[in-house]
């Protein structure tokens, strides 16, 4: 079942207000400065955070600036997207797939790193 379309009215500094289609996954622009430009809106979906012990390591979520002028892939483009912190760029689908593959795998170094470690403090005697 499609949902329902949603459109908000937001204040711009050069366009005044404009109104655009909301889409289902945008958490909202409580953040929305009246004097950003038409082009700064963006629309972002809640956050996946990787937080381990109370440190946040990794974020991603949807994206779209969809007035955007730029088309720069994985910078700034009217394409969704997927924004990974610290990576630093939106990604399509495909390199977030790749991306928790290359996770996977890290993880598995990770553990590695541990087993050494651990063959280390045997040696030791700890
Ligand atoms: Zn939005």
């Amino acid at each position: 079942m499609q949902d329902p379309i949603r459109s908000i009215t937001l204040p711009t500094a050069d366009r005044g207000e404009i109104t655009l289609p909301e889409p289902s996954w945008c958490r909202g622009h409580a953040d929305h400065r009246p004097d950003a430009l038409r082009a700064d809106i963006l629309h972002r979906g809640p956050n996946v955070v990787f937080v381990f012990r109370g440190e946040p390591v990794m974020s991603a979520g949807l994206v779209q600036a969809p007035f955007t002028t730029n088309d720069i892939p994985e910078l700034d483009s009217p394409a969704l997207g997927i924004a990974v912190t610290p990576v630093g760029r939106n990604l399509d689908a495909r390199s977030v797939y790749e991306l928790a593959a290359d996770l996977d795998a890290y993880a598995d170094r990770l553990r590695d790193l541990a087993d050494h470690l651990t063959a280390l403090e045997g040696e030791r005697g700890a």
